[in-house]
Parts: C-alpha cells; structure tokens; sequence
C-alpha cells in the first residue's frame, strides 16, 4: 500500500487552500497588522504614550525582534506541516463554506469559541507553569521576554504554538462552522494574543470595543510576576478556578479605578516594597 497515497492530492484540493491555509494565513496577517504597529511604538518609546507604560523598565524590543520574527516564520512553517499531517482528519470535519448561519447565531457560536478556548487555555497555561519538564523545556521561551511589546506575543516553542492552534479550532470543529465564522474567531484570537503584549495600557486602544475582553494590563502581568493571570479574554477563570490572580494586578486595577496612571501606580508598589523591606 502506498502510504503516500493518504495525502495524496491535497495541494489539488480547494477546501484544504481554503480551510487550514487560507486560516492560517489570515490569522498570521491579523496578528502582524495589530503587532507591528505597536511594536514601532514600543521602539520609539514616545515621551508621550510614557505615563501608559504597564511596566516602566526599558521595553526588550532590539534584543527579541529578529529573535520573535524567526520563531513567528519557524512556528509556521511547522503548524502547515502538521496540519497538512492532519488533512486526512481535517477534511472531515463539518466546517463547511455552504449557507452562513444568521448574525446571532454566528455572535453565539464567537462568545462560545471565546468561552471554550479560554477555557482550554486557562488550564493548558496553567499546567505549562505546574509541570517542570514542560516549564523548563517549553514554555520558558515564551517567558525569555519579561517587559514584552507586540511582536512578543508569537515569541514562542513550536510545541506551544502549535497546541494553542489546535485549542482555537476545538470550538469550530465541535460545531461545524461555516468557514467566515472561522475566519473571524482567529482574526479576534490573534488580536488578543497580540494585544496582550503591547505593554501600554491606553485608554483609546480600540480593543476596549471588543466586550469580554480584560485588555493588555492583564497578561503583561502574568510576564512581570510569571505566577498567575494564565487566563487570555476572561479574568473570572484566574478568580475562581484556584486563585491564580496575581495580587498586584488587582492593586492595579484598585488604583486605575482611584484615577492613578501607570507611573503612579508603580511609583506606590515600589515605595510600598520599600517600606515592607525596611519595616
Ligand atoms: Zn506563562
Ligand atoms: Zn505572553
């Protein structure tokens, strides 16, 4: 039996241009077109936008650019492979491009999407943090930048690349969504794992229009403290499942809510270590 012979065809196939590829593609683009431009801003370090930096130390973005642009290419590179491996099963799948469900069906099944890969995530993240071999080997790399900007937020190991990938399709594929609704879930999951480590909490950033989700402050703090936060969109997985909240976050949301800014909320941390070390 010719093994090869699974596989074979599937370049000749439109659905596997238009399903795994075509999502592959767009999700990369909707990831670049959020990153780069924060990540120039990261680079410029404008006086200005200073008073919103999450972190006030020095941004990394020199030493990790070239560093986060490989990874992004390699990582790809891989995820095509493996799904090209995983065709035979993918082509299967009831993600269709027939008849596109009504607008609330289509909002239903993007607020599951969110609500099951947070999930997901909230609990792989978690587990990537308790598990040595997997803390040491793996997730690490993603945890080389502490004071991260845009391009940082695909900064990984191809093996958790590629397991977030699989957990952003579980919901699609238990579904059977029509490929746009697909198309948009990524573009959205791509926007949150970038904007996550734009390092700026500013109050026009446009992602404040999307409704779930908690915004830069909350993942930049799982970077800076590394315990905690392990959740993407939805805080409530971080307050009830274990009480992984990071402390000082919630200090920071506390001051955000008094009217302090960024600076001045990390002017008190450090006075208040200060005092807890002298006291
Ligand atoms: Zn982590
Ligand atoms: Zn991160």
């Amino acid at each position: 039996m010719n093994i090869f012979g699974l596989w074979e065809g599937f370049y000749n196939d439109p659905w596997f241009w238009q399903f795994p590829m075509a999502t592959l593609a767009i999700s990369m683009a909707a990831f670049l077109l959020v990153a780069t431009p924060w990540t120039i801003v990261a680079w410029l370090d404008p006086v200005s936008l200073r008073k919103y930096k999450i972190q006030q130390k020095p941004f990394e973005v020199k030493k990790f650019l070239l560093p986060s642009l490989g990874r992004i290419l390699v990582n790809n590179a891989i995820l095509a492979s493996l799904l090209v491996l995983s065709w035979p099963l993918l082509k299967h799948t009831a993600v269709h491009n027939n008849e596109l469900p009504i607008w609330y069906v289509i909002l239903a099944q993007l607020l599951f999407f969110v609500l099951l890969d947070d999930f997901l995530y909230y609990w792989m993240h978690r587990y990537m943090h308790e598990n040595k071999w997997l803390l040491r080997h793996v997730h690490s790399v993603h945890h080389r930048v502490r004071n991260t900007c845009g391009i940082n937020g695909n900064y990984m190991h191809w093996l958790e690349y590629s397991l977030t990938a699989t957990l952003t399709l579980i919901g699609p594929i238990l579904l059977g969504a029509h490929l746009y609704v697909v198309w948009i879930w990524v573009i959205i999951r791509q926007i949150e794992g970038a904007d996550g480590h734009i390092g700026y909490d500013i109050p026009w950033n446009p992602v404040h229009l999307l409704p779930v989700y908690e915004g830069p402050v909350y993942h930049d703090f799982h970077h800076a403290k590394f315990k905690g936060n392990y959740a993407g969109f939805l805080p409530y997985l971080d307050k009830y499942m274990g009480k992984t909240h990071i402390p000082a976050y919630l200090r920071y949301v506390q001051g955000k809510k008094r009217g302090l800014t960024a600076v001045e909320i990390e002017q008190q941390e450090s006075v208040q270590q200060t005092a807890g070390r002298t006291g």
